[in-house]
């Protein structure tokens, strides 16, 4: 796959506002947040899309939602909810080929999404 922005931001080429990283995840502000608390949880090792994941992925794609969820306790607003959300493609929304999980919180979020 080409490189992207985030994995310049893995290899600490381009500056992010870092919140969260272990040794396979990384995690940082979205630049353009729609809601209070806005991190993108993305795997060290790029893998482009969800449709790219593969059965050796699994295990790393848990530990994306796994750090989501690790995340959100530490800052304290697991049991008040948040949202996760992984865009795939056009009409998902993707914008970034380095596959993420968005983490929303700190506001009621809507369903159906737009
Ligand atoms: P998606 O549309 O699901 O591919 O999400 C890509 C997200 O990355 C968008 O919400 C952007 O605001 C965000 N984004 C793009 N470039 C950066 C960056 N350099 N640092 C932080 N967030 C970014």
């Amino acid at each position: 796959m080409s490189d992207t922005i985030f994995s310049k931001i893995v290899r600490r080429e381009i500056p992010a506002d870092i919140v969260y990283e272990n040794d396979d995840v990384l995690a940082f502000r979205d630049l353009n947040p729609q809601a209070p608390v806005h991190v993108l949880f993305i795997p060290k090792r790029a893998v482009a899309t969800l449709n790219d994941a593969i059965a050796t992925d699994a295990e790393l794609l848990g530990k994306l939602l796994l750090a989501s969820a690790e995340y959100a306790r530490q800052q304290g607003f697991a049991e008040q909810g948040y949202r996760t959300v992984i865009n795939c493609n056009d009409d998902g929304g993707q914008t970034v080929f380095h596959l993420h999980v968005h983490l929303l919180a700190g506001r009621r979020m809507t369903w159906p999404p737009g």
